[in-house]
């Protein structure tokens, strides 16, 4: 049982399956069968590949930036609880109401009384995979709230009755002409003579938020950072969705995950460079909006918190696995990965896709629930080079894999492998046994059952005619 500062919590919601019990290879077999969405994948992610890449070598520090924000993060993992409670005071020092969530049905729970007390039923959201995880957006409608996703892909997702398929793109999948479709069927208002056209798309998306904006008192935001001593929140974002959001309702909702907590507002020097850069390779974040608390006249006069657990402590106890807490949602992992570039976000079957999705789902919610995301890697490295956290996510999938449930058979064959290269005479004998096996399968042919499942989806290699003893024993001596 997971614990949250100390007290034993339920287990946590799973992050929003989307996937229902299809495996990760089975939920990418059907996606690699759609060719518009392989198309879609590999322009954006291609696109944000080279934009990304461009102004971080820009930047002569951006190594020297990585370990700082590694550091910190790490820092801050190590005294969470003391972080954690200094940010409490601090928010209510400054007119604010912390919430405590030991899991999703807490959470939802709390965001519900809270918008209902407001008498609203309806509330404008920022774009938040916090909220996402928990499975907020449902959890309102069955209490009769309707959620307004206000950030423009998330409103494409919302209204296409779909599921964001990347943190940072959530409508990476779609194409305009798709975007089109989804706008004429679902969006209130819309002109019927709508076309294709990007900046038209977009300015319908603007007409139909700019009244919804207007209109709602309550909004509910995640956070990207919150800092501790001062009690400040922080957003970022590109739009200005958000920084709507954030200012013109009268009550504003944050949930934030508790590993988003940073020691001191110096900080954020670190953070807001590494991360437009890796995101959406762009110098600075177009919207920053800071808030402490309330300010009497000026932005929403009611502010809640509701710090998430969710799994978050379970995570921060296992010393293997705790750095994928330091992640900042920047998707720099997922536009690099080969896997996810063919796949896409919704094989992964959680709201955290790719790499990063790979290890933070089995952790939050168990690895005998996701045992075949540890597998979703080629295990080259690209996400580890690429994170500008520095989070060594292959180690962690290879971490992962260990602790996934394996099959009888396979833990036989594993144990005779062992026993076998324990023993040097052995395992002589057994190579040359092996090269039986250039008799049964050879390359461009599969293995013979039971080893046939092996070679269904890779070639098998050309066997040495020479073993690496036998090259050894036979060398000429210097
Ligand atoms: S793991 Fe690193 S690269 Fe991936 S989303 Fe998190 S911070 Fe970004």
């Amino acid at each position: 049982m997971s614990t949250f500062l100390g007290m034993p919590v339920t287990a946590p919601r799973g992050v929003g399956h989307l996937r229902g019990d299809q495996s990760f290879p089975d939920a990418a077999r059907e996606a690699l069968g759609n060719a518009q969405l392989r198309r879609n994948l590999r322009h954006a992610t291609t696109t944000i590949r080279g934009k990304s890449g461009r102004v971080i070598a820009e930047l002569p520090d951006w190594q020297e930036l990585r370990d700082a924000g590694s550091a910190i993060k790490a820092d801050a993992m190590a005294r969470l609880p003391e972080l954690l409670e200094q940010l409490e005071t601090r928010v209510a020092e400054a007119g604010g109401v912390v919430h405590w969530a030991a899991d999703a049905n807490e959470a939802n729970a709390i965001v519900t009384d809270l918008v209902r007390r407001t008498g609203s039923d309806r509330v404008i959201k920022v774009k938040s995979m916090a909220t996402q995880e928990i499975g907020l957006n449902e959890a309102l409608e069955a209490a009769g709230i309707t959620p307004v996703e206000t950030d423009l892909a998330e409103l494409i997702v919302q209204l296409g009755d779909d599921k964001p398929s990347h943190i940072l793109v959530p409508a990476i999948h779609r194409n305009r002409s798709e975007i089109r479709e989804i706008f004429l069927r679902a969006m209130p208002g819309v002109d019927p003579a709508l076309t294709d056209d990007p900046p038209v798309l977009a300015a319908a998306a603007r007409r139909y938020l700019r009244e919804t904006f207007l209109s709602t008192k309550v909004a509910v935001s995640g956070a990207n950072f919150a800092i501790a001593d001062t009690g400040t929140l922080g957003v970022v974002e590109s739009e200005g969705n958000g920084r709507m959001c954030l200012t013109l309702p009268d009550t504003l909702i944050t949930v934030m995950g508790i590993e988003k907590v940073l020691p001191t507002w110096q900080d954020l020097e670190v953070f807001l460079q590494l991360l437009p850069r890796a995101s959406t390779g762009e110098r600075m974040n177009p919207y920053t909006t800071m808030w402490t608390g309330v300010t009497p006249g000026d932005g929403p006069q009611n502010f809640h918190l509701v710090l998430l657990d969710n799994g978050r402590s379970a995570v921060l106890s296992d010393p293997a696995g705790r750095s994928a807490l330091h992640c900042i949602r920047c998707s720099a992992c997922l536009n690099v990965c080969p896997v996810y570039e063919r796949t896409g976000g919704h094989s992964y079957g959680s709201v955290y896709p790719g790499p990063i999705g790979a290890v933070l789902s089995p952790q939050l919610t168990g690895v005998a629930d996701n045992a075949s995301l540890p597998y979703a890697s080629s295990l080259c490295g690209a996400c580890f080079d690429a994170c500008p956290v520095k989070i060594d996510i292959p180690s962690m999938l290879v971490h992962l894999r260990n602790k996934v449930p394996h099959g009888r058979a396979e833990r036989a064959a594993m144990a005779a492998a062992a026993y076998t290269m324990d023993r040097p005479k052995l395992y002589a004998s057994a190579q040359r046994a092996a090269k039986l096996a250039r008799i049964l399968g050879r390359r461009g042919r599969g293995l013979p059952p039971p080893l046939s499942g092996w070679t269904a989806g890779r070639d098998l290699p050309e066997f040495p005619k020479q073993t690496f003893r036998d090259w050894w024993a036979q060398r000429e001596q210097p």
